[in-house]
């Protein structure tokens, strides 16, 4: 087949047959088609988009490039995944809090793309964490602990590692199709019976208007169905950052301070309800409301933060992070970022926000880049509040004076200010859908 003839095809909005997809994928990460190829390829998918034929043949091929986990028959395990956020560090609360109330988790995550930033990350500023094991170490985990967190290793779907590495430079993250392929592809290698999606609408989304959301869930959706994985969604908001913490390892604090009861209330919220909808996957509770109770139980009784400590210990990192903080990476300099006047904060955008974090080395703008884990921000005022002139809005951390001058930069343009109150927030959870339909909530 000629790699030419088939992107014009793409390009003229020609669908592209199964077979021709699954010979792109596997010649592309065998290394037998160039990225400037692969890349073209993609943009014309993304402006053209890819029929359900086409988009199912892509899932499989990219499924079939690697291997799969696969747990005894009638294995509960369940999982999460999200579409991308700031300050969504909502993975390191949920899997040991879920696992601990007797769910096996085997959660394969991403690292940071474009402006989010990825849970692998936040869990490699633990140091010693190992995200990095092989199917067989992986699996062996959740037998005897009930999760495990890992990163694609080049045995999980490497084409999507491939993929998801060029869509991020050539500006095709956020199309429905590449990301439900993406999303799905991975998760679907993780021998699952249920998967619960975090799809995020709002400024700081790939996909920010609700009804692409949902187009973006329901597809989703269909894919996991389709493959026998009971898939459910929950459309949450980003239009803020989640929490009070953006940056790797304050991120991580954060999410060890939510597992300890103290978690800030919308990132508890999400967290709770998507945890709320592994339990019911998972049948491990009859209804929201005793899932509910078992999951507030478990954070209470320490049993959670228990979990997170067996799981860092058994994935080589140190657990005693959980009882000292000073073990993880911290930021040599700090500055306070004031407000510039009185008024309500009336916008803190999350794009602004991230894109800041990688300015400042918190994130990638190459994917060999090393990260500076400490860079980040600690935000001391949310958005809708009242704030005088000179009041704290955010500590800004960074290695050097250079990384708070970038980091101050950012925050003047994620943060604005009104005279008067803004409307009422948006429900940080707006819908659920499954396969049934879409419930506004
Ligand atoms: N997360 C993924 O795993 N893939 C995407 O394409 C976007 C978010």
């Amino acid at each position: 087949m000629l790699v030419s003839r088939l992107i014009e095809r793409k390009r003229n909005d020609d669908a592209l047959s199964s077979d021709e997809w699954a010979w792109l994928i596997a010649e592309y990460t065998q290394g037998n088609i160039p990225d400037y190829q692969m890349s073209a390829l993609l943009m014309a998918s993304f402006l053209n988009g890819l029929v359900p034929a086409e988009l199912s043949a892509l899932v499989d091929a990219m499924i079939n490039s690697g291997d799969v986990l696969r747990f005894a028959a009638g294995s509960r395990a369940v999982d999460k995944h999200s579409t991308g956020g700031v300050g969504d560090k909502v993975s390191l609360v949920l899997v040991p809090l879920v696992a601990s109330c007797g769910i096996p988790v085997p959660m394969i995550s991403g690292r940071g793309l474009g402006h989010t930033a990825g849970t692998l990350d936040k869990l490699e500023a633990i140091p010693g964490f190992r995200t990095g094991l092989t199917l067989a170490e992986a699996k062996q985990q959740v037998e005897s602990i009930g999760c495990v967190m890992i990163g694609q290793t080049g045995e999980v779907a490497p084409a999507d590692r491939k993929l998801y590495a060029l869509r991020d430079a050539t500006a095709t993250v956020g199309s429905i199709p590449l990301m439900s392929a993406s999303i799905m592809s991975k998760k679907l290698c993780e021998g699952i019976s249920g998967l619960v999606l975090d799809v995020k609408y709002g400024s700081g989304a790939f996909v920010p208007e609700t009804e692409r959301a949902i187009e973006l869930a329901q597809t989703m959706i269909g894919i996991g169905e389709h493959h026998g994985c009971r898939t459910v969604a929950l459309l949450t908001v980003m239009d803020r950052p989640l929490g009070r913490a953006c940056g790797n390892a304050l991120e991580t604090r954060e999410a060890l301070e939510a597992l300890k009861g103290n978690g800030p209330a919308d990132l508890m919220e999400v967290t709770i309800a998507l945890a709320v909808e592994m339990m019911l996957l998972g049948r491990v509770a009859e209804n929201a409301a005793g899932a509910r109770q078992l999951l507030v139980q478990a954070i209470e009784n320490g049993k959670a933060a228990d979990k997170f400590r067996e799981v860092i210990t058994a994935q080589g990192g140190n657990a005693s992070v959980i009882d000292n903080y000073s073990l993880l990476p911290n930021a040599a300099c700090s500055r306070t970022f004031e407000a510039s006047r009185s008024g309500f904060i009336s916008q803190i955008e999350p794009r602004a926000v991230g894109y800041g974090i990688v300015e400042m080395g918190g994130g990638r703008s190459h994917i060999d880049d090393t990260i500076d884990f400490g860079a980040g921000f600690e935000f001391a005022a949310v958005l809708g509040s009242r704030v005088e002139k000179g009041q704290a809005i955010a500590t800004v951390y960074a290695s050097d004076n250079n990384g708070l001058d970038v980091g101050c930069a950012a925050l003047e343009t994620a943060v604005k200010f009104s005279d008067e109150e803004p409307d009422e927030l948006s429900r940080l959870v707006s819908h659920r859908i499954d396969s049934d339909g879409v419930t506004a909530l």
